[in-house]
């Protein structure tokens, strides 16, 4: 197991100051291996989800694995693009954009996953068969660590409904349109397995209505730990299963498709770490607070999804075991942690926030005018400042006076 030791992340954050990010890349090569190994029995391409860690490094480094690149925004094509990735190794899975968008995005020749009827429709239109096209279904499957982050389910805005087939069907038929893969992508943070059998089912049965059909994009969802116990999405079994299926649909139909998936969480959750620096401690009458140099405008999942972010005092390993409610320094309820025993924290203690990776720096800000850190990528035991936290002046930048 790749880690990044106690001693390593003091010295980064002694070097670079903090709070930073700091990303260990042997980590994700640990688990873009535990996944293609899982799925080594099936025809499978990996499209790495960039919104969970878009730095060009860390795509850099994705891309050296041998991975694809999952796109959801036309800027992040534009970043893979630029970070090497061949626009045929590129995925454009956008949702409620403008036809603008879809044009620009066939512009630049990547792979187009459409999410919309109109959409479907304006593209076919204007395009017929001569572009594929993949399409993106909506299962109807409730799943996911979190409303929020659950995407498969009746009222969500994702995907075409699966009941609009014939829909669809009207629309590839008079249009002539070219549809090469259907997508689904249920949420995030699905330990059972069961839930991307059950949408591989689905998407089985619909496939017998795209008879130029090359894939079957699973999306993605994988589970990994979060808090000590916590269980991790079984790649192996999965992989295992999704193979014996795709091999007795094949069997069944005489037709041989790909699987893909798009996963972000499992590729670079673990990778990394958000270190911070306690400022104050603050006794209540009700409980003893750690003020660390940080808050939701850095760190939002705990706020946003209460997740749950495992944390150590690194400066003081040894220290008495002591309960604390752990918050940022912003005007406004950013508890990161309640009751969570840490050893004796004491002012200007280092602090690591674990699983800080994925959603982390992406979903950053400069709410109450606060800089974003920056962040450093660990790879070889070197360790690199890839990008440079704000100063004042990025406040500024785009204020007209
Ligand atoms: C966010 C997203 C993913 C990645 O989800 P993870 O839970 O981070 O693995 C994959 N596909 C699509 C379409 C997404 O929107």
């Amino acid at each position: 197991m790749s880690t990044l030791t106690a001693p390593q992340l003091i010295n980064i954050a002694t070097q670079f100051g903090t709070p930073v990010y700091v990303y260990h890349a042997e980590k994700i090569s640990e688990q873009y291996q535990k996944l293609t190994d899982a799925f080594k029995g099936c025809d499978a391409r990996v499209f790495y989800a960039c919104k969970s860690l878009t730095n060009l490094n860390i795509l850099k480094h994705v891309l050296s694995l041998g991975a694809s690149l999952d796109c959801v925004s036309i800027n992040e094509v534009k970043l893979g693009l630029m970070a090497g990735f061949s626009k045929e190794n590129i995925l454009y899975t956008p949702n409620c954009v403008d036809f603008e968008e879809i044009l620009e995005a066939k512009e630049l020749g990547v792979n187009i996953n459409i999410d919309n009827i109109s959409i479907l429709e304006q593209f076919g239109n204007r395009f017929g068969g001569s572009y594929p096209v993949c399409i993106r279904l909506n299962p109807h499957i409730m799943a996911g660590g979190n409303f929020k982050i659950s995407t498969g389910h009746v009222d969500s805005k994702f995907g075409i409904s699966i009941h609009q087939i014939r829909h669809i069907e009207r629309v590839v038929k008079t249009t002539g349109l070219h549809v090469t893969g259907i997508h689904m992508h249920t949420g995030s943070e699905i330990k059972d397995i069961n839930v991307f059998l059950m949408g591989l089912n689905v998407m089985f049965s619909m496939a017998e209505h795209f008879p130029n059909l090359q894939y079957i994009d699973l999306g993605s969802g994988f589970k990994v730990p979060y808090q000590p116990g916590d269980p991790e999405t079984d790649v192996n079994e999965l992989g295992q299963k999704v193979a014996e299926a795709f091999a007795q649909h094949e069997k069944e139909t005489g037709k041989k498709l790909q699987v893909w998936f798009e996963p972000g969480k499992y590729l670079v959750s673990q990778c990394g770490y958000l270190v911070v620096k306690t400022n104050v401690i603050k006794q209540t009458p009700a409980t003893v607070f750690v003020g660390v140099n940080s808050g939701f405008n850095h760190l939002i999942r705990p706020m946003m999804y209460e997740a749950y972010h495992h944390i150590e005092n690194i400066s003081n390993p040894q220290g008495t075991p002591r309960i604390y409610t752990v918050v940022g320094n912003i005007c406004e309820t950013d508890t990161f942690a309640w009751d969570r025993t840490l050893t004796e924290v004491r002012e200007g203690d280092y602090l690591v926030f674990y699983n800080a990776g994925a959603y982390g720096f992406e979903m950053s800000s400069n709410f109450n005018s606060r800089l974003k850190p920056a962040e450093v990528l660990v790879q070889d035991g070197e360790a690199r400042l890839i990008r440079k936290a704000d100063v004042f002046e990025d406040l500024l930048r785009n204020q007209v006076l």
